[in-house]
């Protein structure tokens, strides 16, 4: 299994399926390449699975859920075998890093970073567990006894993206343990390995078999099994909004549960009164970190009017001095776009906002010199004077790609940040706290942060308003969704009731 040194995080062997406690090839003997988005070069071969593998694998895990030792572990057990696989993550911190960055092209800096998260991940779910077993509910008789409690909801499957491969596995794969359900999953086909990583710690933390299963492979062949299936009863889906249109309707001839964490476009409101340098530091981090492909990136700054000029003018000389590079570059400060797909559809954005009117200030393209000829990069962007309602607004180009609205006044900002079809997170920058209270209040995103951009914690909820999403992962709510409350009513003195006479 995975090498910790070498160039390839997990080595060209095909058997990277995780069914049933094994680790197996695709049975119809498929496989992929994975390559570095950086410089193309080779980092994995492994198992490209058919829907025959994943109906496998949905059988192994209903028969965990339904017939296993399982369903009998205590909740402070699974909360356990979560601290034990917190420690196997920091244990081996740098060779899941080392496998997040060959994959995703992230510095390596970074994906240690998302380690660190999904460590804490792990370890708050793990905390979390048996801590609420449930509530007795008043029944209003001293012979009657009522109570509510958390059941597993069942069979999960799990369907991941590539902009954070590991860290969006944690936020699912934690809670449903946690809750005592069993699981398929599937991470995107671009960035398998620390997935594969994974499985492997959750074996060594002592998972039974059959529990958590990993299918790798498309959207077609194993995502839409995992939508239909009658055997599924939870499908958590993170990715972009029309798959998620599309896993929603898959889903719901079997009236399966469906959580749903989609994209965003979302606004990073600055009031002239905010403290300069702070906002055009945070406006750089909020849209360009990991190149843009962040699904809460601050990609709409909405800028008052007075300071609109000095505010893009600095964006953009600070958007130039941005160095590109790949994972292992000591000097880079972002990395490349995941696929040669990925790039065509950012500069396909650029080429069409422009053409709609947006000025283009700076970026638009790939950076010249041969360092950047074999990789995805792209330049740093900003477009300026966007019109409400243009495409360049409404649609999220998942790349580093700044668009910049003007505003008035208070309730000029509030109406262009809620004027989207999306609503994930979003900005304040402002110097009068009890604005920016009041801002925060009035907007419609899941997510609001105030002189800051990007934090995200473990005991927060973390979901989307609008299309941007259905259910919350993290938190106490990120637990309830991989939950069924059943409410217990029991009769303390039977006797016939004499509703029916009888006669
Ligand atoms: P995507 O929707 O193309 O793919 C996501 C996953 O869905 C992949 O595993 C893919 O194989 C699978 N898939 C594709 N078609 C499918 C189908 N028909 N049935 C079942 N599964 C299918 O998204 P992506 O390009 O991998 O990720 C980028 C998107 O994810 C962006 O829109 C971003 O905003 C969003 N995202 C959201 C969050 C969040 O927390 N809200 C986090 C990260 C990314």
């Amino acid at each position: 299994m995975p090498q910790a040194e070498s160039g390839s995080a997990v080595p060209n062997s095909a058997a990277t399926l995780f069914i049933d406690g094994a680790w197996v090839p695709a049975t119809a003997g498929g496989t992929r390449d994975i390559t570095s988005p950086a410089d193309g070069s080779p980092v994995a071969t492994v198992a490209e699975a058919t829907s025959d593998d994943t109906e496998h694998a949905i059988a192994a895990a209903r028969r965990a859920f339904d017939e296993g030792s399982w369903a009998n572990t205590s909740a402070w057990e699974r909360g356990d075998l979560l601290l034990r696989v917190s420690d196997i993550l920091v244990r081996d911190r740098e060779e899941f890093a080392r496998a997040e960055s060959l994959d995703t092209g992230k510095r390596l800096v970074e994906s240690g970073y998302d380690m660190d998260d999904i460590a804490g991940c792990f370890r708050y779910f793990g905390k979390l567990a048996g801590t609420d077993a449930g509530k007795l509910v008043d029944t209003g008789s001293p012979d009657a006894i009522s109570r509510v409690q958390y059941e597993p909801v069942g069979v999960c499957g799990m369907i991941t993206p590539w902009n954070f491969p590991l860290l969006q596995v944690a936020w699912k794969v934690a809670p449903a343990i946690a809750a005592g359900d069993t699981f398929v999953l599937k991470p995107s086909e671009l960035t398998p390995s620390t997935a594969i990583l994974l499985m492997r710690a959750l074996a060594e933390a002592g998972l039974p078999a059959g529990v958590g299963n990993l299918v790798l492979g498309t959207g077609a062949e194993v995502g839409s099994v995992l939508a239909e299936h009658p055997d599924i009863d939870l499908v958590s889906f993170t990715g972009g909004l029309h798959t998620g249109r599309t896993i929603s309707a898959a889903a719901a001839p079997t009236v399966k549960k469906v959580a749903l964490e989609l994209g965003g476009k979302n606004p990073n409101i600055v009031f002239a009164d905010a403290d300069f340098e702070t906002a055009v530091d945070y406006a750089l981090t909020a849209v360009f970190l990991h190149s843009g492909q962040v699904c809460s990136a601050g990609a709409r700054l909405i800028v008052q009017d007075e300071i609109h000029d000095a505010l893009v003018d600095e964006i953009v000389r600070r958007a130039e001095t941005i160095r590109l590079g790949g994972p292992f570059d000591e000097d880079a400060e972002t990395g490349p776009l995941i696929s040669d797909g990925h790039l065509r559809k950012v500069t396909d954005y650029v080429e069409r906002s422009v053409a709609e009117g947006a000025v283009l200030r700076t970026g638009g393209r790939r950076p010249d010199g041969e360092r950047y000829a074999r990789g995805h990069f792209f330049l740093p962007t900003v477009l300026d004077e966007v019109q409400r309602g243009s495409f360049a607004v409404t649609e999220e180009s998942f790349g580093p790609v700044l668009t910049v609205e003007r505003f008035t006044d208070e309730d000029d900002a509030v109406r262009i940040a809620n004027d989207t079809h999306y609503g994930l997170a979003g900005g304040v920058f402002t110097g009068d706290p009890a604005k920016a209270q009041r801002v925060a209040n009035r907007m419609r995103h899941g997510t609001i942060w105030i002189n800051d951009f990007h934090p995200y914690l473990p005991q927060a909820e973390w979901g989307g308003f609008k299309q941007s999403g259905i259910g919350r992962e993290l938190g106490r709510a990120g637990l309830g969704e991989y939950q069924e409350p059943k409410h217990v009513y029991q009769n303390l003195r039977p006797g016939p009731q004499h509703w029916f006479s009888g006669r």
